[in-house]
């Protein structure tokens, strides 16, 4: 479980992007934060791999402070994919997938081959192994994001608007996927979205934020529907 008491994130210019945010995400499931631009989402996402400090207030994971973690070391135990899948330009799509891996010291050979299964998992033919991110199609690049998150099999996968730079087809492919994968997995996931229908379709529980950094609702899918 992932839980946030009490956090407030002021950014140095005086903004408050995150107001008094108390939350418990569960484990094996996927929440969703959702709201419109500027409501805090992503900032209460970067908050959790700590890219992001809170002014105040305290998040755990599992009981434990993510203050007492090493944030290198705890951003190679979280997923994190964003919206244009963030891939280095010069690796190949095996080498992006790896990467995580890698940094964690598995030789070449182990983190090439989870690599390969990885590719099989999200969907990716063999033949894309040895291609550049630029070779690919939006879609594929988010299917690589996704991949290269999961390598080292993280209990936890942060999506910030993962999908939402690709056309709708695709957007609610990489979605059936999503959810088909989750079934197996059972991550405890945290995914930004502006777009409610996405959220309702996605999340096992939905976190509804407004302008200033607060909740509006926490729910689920079907008592958001059902209002
Ligand atoms: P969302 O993900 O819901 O669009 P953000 O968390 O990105 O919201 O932003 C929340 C608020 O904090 C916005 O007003 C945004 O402009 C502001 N903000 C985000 N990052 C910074 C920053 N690095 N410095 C100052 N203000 C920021
Ligand atoms: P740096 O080059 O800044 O030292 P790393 O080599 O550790 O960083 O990581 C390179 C990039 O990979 C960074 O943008 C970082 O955010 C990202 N990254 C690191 N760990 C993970 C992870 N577990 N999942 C996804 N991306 C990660």
């Amino acid at each position: 479980m992932i839980t946030f008491e009490g956090v407030t994130k002021r950014y140095p210019d005086g903004t408050v992007a995150v107001d008094e945010l108390s939350l418990e995400l569960p484990t094996g499931q996927t929440t969703v934060f959702v709201g419109p631009s500027g409501s805090g989402k992503t900032t209460s996402l970067r908050m959790i791999n700590r890219m992001v400090e809170p002014t105040s207030g305290r998040i755990a994971i599992d009981g434990q402070d993510v203050r007492d973690r090493d944030p290198a070391v705890l951003r190679r135990s979280i997923g994190y994919v964003i919206q244009q899948a963030g891939l280095f330009p010069h690796r190949t799509v095996l080498d992006n997938i790896a990467t995580v891996p890698l940094l964690l010291g598995w030789t070449r050979r182990r983190a090439r081959d989870r690599a390969r299964e990885l590719m099989e998992v999200v969907g990716l033919a063999p033949e894309q192994a040895k291609r550049y991110p630029h070779q690919l199609s939006g879609g594929q690049q988010q299917r690589v994001g996704v991949a290269r998150a999961l390598a080292a099999d993280p209990p936890v996968l942060l999506m910030d608007e993962p999908f939402s730079a690709v056309d709708p087809v695709v957007r609610t492919g990489l979605q059936d996927e999503l959810l088909r994968l989750q079934q197996e997995l059972r991550k405890t996931i945290v995914f930004v979205t502006h777009d409610i229908d996405e959220a309702v379709r996605i999340g096992d529980a939905v976190a509804v934020f407004r302008a200033g950094g607060t909740l509006a609702q926490f729910s689920t899918p079907e008592r958001l529907l059902a209002e």
